[in-house]
């Protein structure tokens, strides 16, 4: 049985809480690994290295920082094929995905290495006599990252390039369904020169969040995962004074217009619904049919669905691997059943399939939902799995209406040869991202990744302008060298001239 340790002060660090989570390989089923859960000391002492590790890392020159993080990228680079095999072997996705994970991860790192653009402030000189004023943005200091199981690579790399090239320190606590990637990540880290304490890893659950965002020491928090987590993380978080963005889940529509290519929206659609096997926060898992396209554009659907090679991650023909635990397969499943009788149509289902050699893994194929009534529990909640929900709409009025009614806003899509219905759509939509005919619209990194209404609680998007944002506080510095005639008693207010 292999166990995954914490990775403290630049090492690794085995768990003394007792408490090990088991960590499963979703293409057999076995539990082959298992991950040690912290307790309060031991994320008190992830803290204290990080807090230790700020007041040397916070004042290095930018140019030492951006030094260590073109290294990092770099290796990052030779070794993308063992984070991408350590994904595939905890969380199931297929290898290609692993490797396209990682690199939009290292997208976050490439902005890191270019952070002194980023920090370089802003000066007015002269604003009045004799005085000049400054911007600057500085580190806040220890902060820390909480991480879902999906992209078990990615999302960290979102978070702690970004918080360090700005001086800050890390403690990631990844999601414990899933924890190798992450240490890879750290190790990987120290060998590029990232000193010891600067970026720490703590494996655990409940209790290991609940410290973090209750600990002193923490000056804020970025959370990515689930809705009803994300809005607890917030207002604890705000509760003990911390600045926090907190991503949630969400339900992503992909709208067709009448006039789209029905191959291209089909091909979009299924790549987008079933990648991943729908464990992704930017799946598409509800298409809008407007007008008379529906039932064509479902049967190609159909016809391409039935055709994907489900199969463990490590078989390079596979395009589908399992999902992520037994449990979870068992709810996905519980939607599709209960779709029927809630109104919807099953045009395709997926439950009851089977790898051949791997019956034990966690293996569903993919489902098509025709007709789903708005009422209908797949609809309603995010499945996180291989599910399609198709809907109906009369006209693009009646379509743009329902999205924009849905809870979530994270990434939305309109497939139209129609500029200025694509045009209007941009405008219209609730949504943090928009894509026009592009069905997955994560921001490169350079941008910033984030959504509206219950996919993100707290103001601040991830990675791009507004990570730098979140992880540095704004200082303003007025400046006079007043020569020795400039004395003088005046207790009006300062005025400038
Ligand atoms: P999750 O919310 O169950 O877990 C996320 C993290 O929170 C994990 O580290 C976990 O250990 C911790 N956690 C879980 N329960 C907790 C509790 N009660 N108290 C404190 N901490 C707790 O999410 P998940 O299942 O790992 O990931 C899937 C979810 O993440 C989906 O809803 C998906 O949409 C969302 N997600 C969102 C984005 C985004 O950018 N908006 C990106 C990826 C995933």
């Amino acid at each position: 049985m292999k166990t995954v340790n914490h990775w403290i002060g630049g090492t690794s660090v085995e768990g003394a809480s007792g408490n090990f989570g088991p960590v499963y390989n979703p293409a057999t089923g076995a539990q082959d690994t298992q991950v040690a859960l912290a307790s309060v000391a031991e994320v008190d002492a992830a803290v204290a290295a990080a807090k230790e590790a700020y007041r040397s890392w916070g004042t290095t020159s930018l140019a030492k920082r951006t030094a260590i993080l073109f290294r990092y990228r770099e290796l990052l680079e030779a070794r993308k094929d063992d984070i991408a095999a350590l994904i595939t072997a905890e969380h199931g996705k297929v290898h290609s995905d692993a490797l396209g994970e990682v690199a939009r991860g290292l997208e976050i790192v490439e902005l890191a290495c270019a952070i002194s653009h980023k920090l370089k402030g802003e000066l007015s000189t002269q604003v009045s006599g004799g005085v000049d004023v400054a911007s600057i943005r500085q580190p806040l200091g220890v902060v820390a990252g909480i991480t879902p199981f999906n992209f078990p690579a990615m999302v960290p790399l979102w978070m702690f390039p970004v918080a360090i090239a700005c001086g800050n320190t890390f403690v990631l606590k990844p999601s414990e369904k899933d924890p190798s990637a992450s240490v890879l990540l750290a190790e990987l880290a120290a060998e590029a020169g990232v000193p010891e304490g600067v970026l720490n890893v703590v494996h655990g659950d409940k209790i290991a969040v609940d410290r973090l965002l209750e600990h002193p020491d923490v000056a804020a928090v970025s959370f990515v995962g689930s809705t009803p987590i994300a809005k607890y993380i917030q207002a604890k978080a705000v509760e003990h004074g911390k600045r926090v963005q907190a991503l949630g889940g969400a339900k992503n529509h992909m709208l067709v217009l009448p006039d789209a290519d029905l191959d291209v929206a089909a091909d979009n659609a299924i790549n987008a619904a079933y990648g991943s096997a729908g464990e992704r926060c930017m799946a598409v898992s509800v298409v809008v049919a407007v007008g008379s396209i529906g039932d064509e554009l479902v049967k190609r659907i159909a016809d391409r669905a039935t055709r994907l090679k489900i199969g463990p991650g490590t078989d390079p023909t596979s395009e589908m691997g399992p999902l992520i635990t037994r449990e979870h397969r068992d709810k996905v499943a519980s939607y599709v059943h209960g779709a029927a009788a809630q109104g919807a149509e099953v045009v395709v289902d997926g439950t009851g399939h089977t790898v051949e050699g791997h019956e034990n893994g966690f293996f569903i194929g993919v489902s098509l939902l025709d007709k789903v009534p708005t009422t209908a529990d797949a609809y309603q909640d995010e499945i996180f799995g291989p599910v399609l929900c198709v809907v109906r709409a009369e006209t693009y009025e009646e379509a743009i209406e329902l999205i924009n009614s849905s809870r979530w806003g994270n990434g939305t899509a309109i497939f139209t040869r129609d500029g200025g219905a694509a045009r209007r759509f941009q405008l219209e939509v609730e949504a943090g991202m928009v894509g026009v005919n592009v069905p997955i619209p994560v921001p490169v990194g350079y941008h910033s990744f984030g959504g509206w209404k219950d996919s993100l609680f707290g103001d601040h998007h991830i990675y791009g302008n507004d990570g730098v944002h979140f992880y540095t506080r704004g200082k303003v510095v007025t400046t006079r060298w007043p020569d020795p005639s400039d004395g003088g008693i005046n207790l009006g207010f300062p005025r400038n001239h």
